[in-house]
């Protein structure tokens, strides 16, 4: 993939409680395929579309730094934990937008569960205007039927705006979504947190130095 013209950012945002394979391997394969300049890590403060995180924002973000340390694309953010109150993506982009500034288009990367639910989101159309959207596919997802997945209002706004190529988000600034066929790695925090909440291993699902964090500091217990 060419890295011409104006540059691409990935902006991923989650609970990451706690980051895993999952993300890191989707986060690497769209970096790749859509030849992003740099990944942002964004942990969330506090959600508001779910129950509150096991761990507290400080370690979260510990864990993601340790766990992206080794990679030049992957960058830390921690600016949703140090906003007060509930977590809005909107806000983060619009400040993202402000400070890369026009000449960057901003491509915000969620996985296709996260995705169908764009329209619970606060100010969620104007993040059209904003960036694009990368989606990732999920174990469980069929993604040629994405579009009985979306409420009706998302399908409509999503109609016009599908791309089938990476290279198709540098002819526009914002607005276009690309699905991104993602390796089907069929890991989630929530099954990672029932493991070592019982003392399973978690080796190969989360990485060994986020693992040894995650002891020292007896989280999910
Ligand atoms: P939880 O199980 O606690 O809900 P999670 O594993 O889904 O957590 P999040 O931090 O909520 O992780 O996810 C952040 C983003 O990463 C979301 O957009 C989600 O869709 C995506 N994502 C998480 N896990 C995967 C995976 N295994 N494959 C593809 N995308 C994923």
């Amino acid at each position: 993939m060419s890295n011409s013209g104006s540059p691409l950012v990935g902006i991923f945002g989650g609970t990451f409680d706690p980051i895993h394979y999952g993300h890191l391997r989707i986060a690497e394969e769209i970096v790749e395929t859509v030849g992003l300049q740099k990944m942002y890590f964004v942990p969330a403060g506090m959600p508001r579309l779910r129950h509150s995180p096991a761990a507290s924002p400080k370690h979260r973000v510990e864990i993601v730094r340790l766990a992206i340390q080794k990679n030049p694309a992957f960058v830390l953010d921690d600016r949703e934990i140090y906003r007060d109150g509930v977590s809005y993506s909107i806000d983060s982009v619009r400040e993202f937008k402000q400070e890369f500034g026009e000449e960057v288009r901003l491509c915000l990367v969620l996985g296709v569960d996260a995705f169908i639910k764009l329209s619970k989101w606060n100010n969620w159309k104007e993040l059209f205007n904003l960036c694009h959207f990368i989606i990732s596919t999920r174990p469980g997802y069929i993604l040629t039927s994405i579009n009985e997945l979306l409420p009706k209002e998302l399908r409509e706004e999503c109609s016009q705006r599908w791309v089938s190529s990476a290279e198709s988000l540098r002819k526009d600034t914002s607005g276009l979504i690309f699905i991104a066929s993602t390796t089907m790695l069929d890991i989630s925090a929530t099954s990672i947190r029932a493991d070592i909440s019982v003392g399973r291993s978690v080796r190969y699902l989360v990485p060994d130095i986020a693992i040894n964090y995650i002891s020292a500091n007896k989280l999910y217990l």
